[in-house]
C-alpha cells in the first residue's frame, strides 16, 4: 500500500519512518506542497497525507479521485484546507488527528505570552551584548488579571487550566460550556464580554466561515487598550490588516502569533536569502510588541510521535474497511 507524503519535512520523515516499522506502508515522501501542479506527481497511491498549508481543493481532489487515492490523511487537527463537499462526493476519505498534546500548543500559547510580557527575547540579547540596563523591559503580573479563551477544546482546555494555575480569572467563550472547566473556576460569556473585559485573548476555536476575522477592526475597538492577543489556532481568524492598524495606534499592546493568514507562502521554509514580497508580515515584524513564530505550536516530541502513530493508523485502518476508533478522527 502506498502512502504520497506531502510537505515532508526531515523531522517527519523521522517519526512516521519509525512507526511505518510495523505497518510497512510504502511512503513516498515529497518536500514540496500539495495543489493542483504537484498533485501530478502522484504516479500511483492508495492515500495521500498533507499537512496545514497543503491545498486540497475541488480540482485536486477530483484528480486524487482519478489517481485511485481514496484517502486523504491529514497529520494535523484542523481540516480548513480541504474541500470537504467534494471530497465526500467523490467517495473521499478524509481522516485527521482530532488530538496530539494538546498541551505542546496551549504550552506554546503561553510561552508567546510570557515572552511579550517579560520581553525575555530582548533581556536575552541584551544581555548578551553586556548591557545590564532593565529600561524598556517592564511587564505586568500575569496573577490576578484577566485571561478570556476562544474556544475551549482540547487545546483552550489545557490553556484555561494553565492560566488558573497563574492566578488569572479566566472567561471563555465556547458554542457549548464545558462544565469540567466550570467546574475548576472558569466562567462563559458572550463574546462581546470577553472583548471588553480582558487584558488577555487568546484564541483556540477553529477557522470555518463563522470565525473567519473573528479579531477585525470593530472587535478589536471592543478591547481594552493594551490587550495582549494571541494566536496560535489559524492565521484566517485574525485581520491582519485591521491589526496592524491598531498597533500602530497603540489599542494592541502585544500581538503573539504562530499562525498568519498568508503563511502558505513562507511557513516552514528557508527564506534567509529571499526578498519576501508579503509587506503584511514584513510590517507585523517591524513592530517591538509583536512576537512571530512559524507554526511551530505543535512541534513537541510528545506530539510528533501521536501524529505519527495517529495518522498511520488511521490509514492502515480505513485501507482495511474498518471503522476509526479514535473519536472525531474521521472528517468524512
Ligand atoms: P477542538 O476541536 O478540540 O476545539 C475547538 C473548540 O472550538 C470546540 O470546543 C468548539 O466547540 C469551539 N468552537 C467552534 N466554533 C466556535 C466558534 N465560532 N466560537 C468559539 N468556539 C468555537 O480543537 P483543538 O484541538 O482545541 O484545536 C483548536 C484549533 O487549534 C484547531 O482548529 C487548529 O486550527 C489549531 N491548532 C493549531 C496548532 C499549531 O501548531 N499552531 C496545532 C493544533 C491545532
Amino acid at each position: 500500500m502506498k502512502i504520497a507524503f506531502f510537505s515532508a519535512q526531515a523531522y517527519d520523515k523521522q517519526f512516521f519512518d519509525q512507526f511505518n516499522e510495523s505497518l510497512h506502508f510504502n511512503i513516498q515522501y515529497f518536500e514540496t506542497q500539495l495543489n493542483e501542479q504537484t498533485v501530478q506527481l502522484i504516479d500511483e497511491a492508495d492515500a495521500v497525507c498533507v499537512f496545514v498549508n497543503d491545498v486540497v481543493n475541488a480540482n485536486v481532489c477530483t484528480v486524487l479521485a482519478q489517481k485511485g487515492v481514496s484517502i486523504i490523511a491529514l497529520r494535523c487537527a484542523g481540516f480548513n484546507n480541504i474541500a470537504i463537499d467534494q471530497a465526500k462526493q467523490l467517495g473521499l476519505k478524509v481522516c485527521r488527528v482530532p488530538a496530539y498534546s494538546p498541551e505542546a500548543v496551549a504550552e506554546h500559547a503561553v510561552a508567546m505570552l510570557l515572552t511579550l510580557n517579560r520581553k525575555t527575547h530582548k533581556a536575552y540579547n541584551r544581555v548578551r551584548e553586556q548591557n545590564f540596563s532593565l529600561n524598556g523591559l517592564l511587564g505586568f503580573d500575569l496573577h490576578g488579571k484577566t485571561v478570556g479563551v476562544i474556544g475551549t477544546g482540547n487545546i483552550g482546555i489545557a490553556f484555561c487550566k494553565i492560566m488558573l494555575g497563574f492566578g488569572c480569572k479566566v472567561m471563555a467563550f465556547d458554542l457549548i460550556a464545558n462544565k469540567m472547566l466550570e467546574a475548576l473556576g472558569v466562567t462563559y460569556h458572550p463574546l462581546i464580554d470577553i472583548f471588553k473585559e480582558a487584558d488577555v485573548i487568546s484564541l483556540h476555536c477553529p477557522l470555518n466561515e463563522q470565525t473567519h476575522h473573528l479579531i477585525n477592526e470593530h472587535t478589536l475597538h471592543l478591547m481594552k487598550k493594551g490587550v495582549t492577543l494571541i494566536n496560535t489556532s489559524r492565521g484566517g481568524l485574525i485581520d491582519t490588516k485591521a491589526v496592524i492598524a491598531k498597533l500602530k495606534s497603540g489599542r494592541l499592546g502585544n500581538l503573539g502569533i504562530d499562525v498568519y493568514e498568508q503563511e502558505e507562502k513562507l511557513f516552514f521554509r528557508d527564506l534567509s536569502s529571499n526578498i519576501i514580497q508579503d509587506d503584511d508580515i514584513q510590517r507585523l515584524m517591524s513592530f517591538p510588541n509583536v512576537l512571530i513564530t512559524a507554526h511551530q505550536a505543535f512541534f513537541t516530541n510528545e506530539a510528533l510521535s501521536q501524529i505519527a502513530h495517529t495518522t498511520l493508523t488511521n490509514i492502515n485502518t480505513l485501507l482495511q474497511q474498518q471503522p476509526l476508533t479514535i473519536k472525531g478522527a474521521l472528517v468524512v
